[in-house]
């Protein structure tokens, strides 16, 4: 016990107080999803725990509302990622950028963060060690937003998530679950930029996820 309590108590009891109902008191343990993840981002910003530490110009945390219902999660950092510290800026970050226009929201509604937070060299694609390294952040990540909707865009967010050998063609569309969490397997705007002509099934998926929101759907 501190002296300043010790004091306080003592005083307390020179008022006539004998008893202490600590009941209803707030737990000081309470803490905002804001400083949780002000607290994880100082971590993972540190983070070693695979090969792209060694290559990245620095590690792309996440962006986006605390208490957010709805979360975007991505694959990893392209260049302009590395460059400007943040999810989705690039061209395919417009491409995330005007989906979330469309669905009547901004960035700072929603949650945007990546499986894997370095970018690999080249843009090649993620590997399994470095997607197991990372996952635990993205999962506590998750943990404190507590979203009601998760969009995973393409097959690495979707497959090191869920760490299930799902298809995307199979399951794209199609509600899943991670932790009681309802999951929507959309994909990726990058893939969005080659093939035009698949935005239309995207639009269909966050139709469904603005559904399960409440979100007016007009079109
Ligand atoms: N692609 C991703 O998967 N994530 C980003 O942050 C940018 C592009
Ligand atoms: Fe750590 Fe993830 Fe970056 Fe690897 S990719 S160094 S696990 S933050």
């Amino acid at each position: 016990m501190t002296e300043d309590l010790v004091r306080e108590l003592e005083l307390l009891r020179e008022f006539g107080f004998t008893h202490l109902d600590i009941r209803h008191s707030a737990p000081s343990t309470q803490h905002s999803a804001l400083d949780l993840l002000g607290e994880l981002r100082s971590i993972v910003i540190a983070c070693e725990k695979c090969r792209l530490s060694k290559s990245r110009t620095q590690v792309v945390y996440g962006v986006g509302n605390p208490n957010a219902d709805l979360m975007f999660i991505g694959e990893a950092p392209g260049r302009d990622e590395d460059i400007k510290g943040e999810p989705f800026v690039g061209r395919a970050g417009q491409l995330l950028t005007d989906i979330i226009k469309a669905m009547q929201l901004t960035r700072d509604d929603v949650y945007i963060a990546n499986v894997v937070k370095c970018r690999p060299p080249e843009n090649r694609n993620p590997e399994q060690d470095e997607m197991d390294a990372c996952r635990p952040h993205i999962r506590r990540q998750i943990e404190i937003i507590q979203p009601k909707v998760i969009v995973t865009l393409g097959r690495f967010a979707l497959q090191s998530l869920t760490e299930k050998g799902y298809a995307i063609s199979n399951v794209r569309g199609q509600w899943l679950e991670y932790n009681g969490i309802k999951v929507m397997p959309t994909y990726h705007p990058a893939y969005l930029l080659r093939t035009p002509s698949a935005k239309k099934e995207v639009w269909a998926d966050m139709k469904k996820v603005m559904v399960e929101l409440g979100l007016p759907v007009d079109r």
